[in-house]
């Protein structure tokens, strides 16, 4: 599943591939799960609309849209069109020709002669329009965006939570885009281990989580940029960037640190991976 750093990583690739160019027409699929927006709703607003720009807001994708001169008069109203990749949602740009693959739910066609699709196997993703009134603010996602955040409203996120840390940084309400690798990739970078009370943990063991969890998404940000075209060009084969895990997905290999072997858990729900040594 996608987390924060691959779906800014996919954000930033698509940008640079369609800034500025002018939706000529769109296809839809059949299947009502990917539409949060009705289908003709959609159909009806998309085409004619030009991309501004494409960034990420938590884990939505969001297409700025403005109106082309004549076209569509957008002093009274912006229109976003927002990208939710949900578990296997992927967003192309192909030329016309390349086939569709499998599992296509939309296709938008721009004026610089390339396709904009949207594949989803799994149908978790999901696909919306957001209107913006004059004034008002653009989509915003739910929780707290971890890279920009400031220490003292980090600190006060966990203030009372009776719930394991590694439970409270997979909230989406509290913080948003913080999955399972790099909640637990965060918290051993912190040498915190993952089944203490958030509430509990003391201001200073906070601080560093919050330095973690800054450290590893950019990290992470920064390695996948290169592998962009991998996933948004052509046929989109390749999967996201691996983080060079130190816990996750290691149980019984020895810790990079102590050597100890990397534990398994479950907690929360989730697969949960540290060293029962370094984190405590
Ligand atoms: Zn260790």
């Amino acid at each position: 599943m996608p987390e924060l750093p691959e779906v800014e990583t996919v954000a930033n690739g698509v940008n640079s591939r369609v800034r500025g160019q002018s939706i000529a027409s769109v296809w839809l699929s059949r299947y009502k799960e990917p539409f949060k927006t009705s289908r003709s709703e959609m159909a009806e607003a998309l085409p004619g609309l030009r991309i501004k720009r494409v960034y990420r807001e938590g884990k939505h994708i969001v297409f700025d849209l403005v109106g082309e001169k004549g076209r569509k008069a957008c002093a009274e109203e912006q229109t976003q069109w927002i990208v939710h990749l949900g578990m296997t949602g992927r967003l192309l740009v192909s030329p016309p020709e390349v086939p569709r693959p499998d599992h296509t739910h939309a296709v938008i066609s721009l004026s610089g002669d390339r396709e904009l699709r949207f594949v989803d196997a799994r149908r978790f993703g999901r696909l919306a329009l957001h209107r913006v009134l004059p004034g008002g603010e653009g989509f915003r996602g739910p929780g707290r965006e971890p890279l920009s955040i400031s220490s003292e409203d980090f600190v006060a996120l966990f203030r009372n939570r009776n719930l394991s840390i590694k439970a409270a940084l997979l909230n989406q309400k509290l913080l948003h885009g913080v999955g399972n690798i790099y909640a637990d990739e965060s918290l051993f970078r912190a040498r915190i281990r993952p089944t203490r009370i958030a509430g509990r943990l003391s201001r200073a063991r906070l601080l560093r989580l919050h330095t973690a969890v800054k450290e590893i998404l950019r990290m992470a940000i920064q390695l996948g940029g290169s592998s962009v075209s991998d996933y948004v060009d052509a046929d989109g084969a390749a999967g996201f960037f691996q983080l060079e895990h130190k816990v996750y997905m290691r149980t019984g290999e020895p810790c990079l640190v102590c050597g100890k072997p990397i534990q398994r858990i479950v907690l929360a729900g989730r697969g949960t991976h540290f060293c029962a040594h370094c984190q405590r």
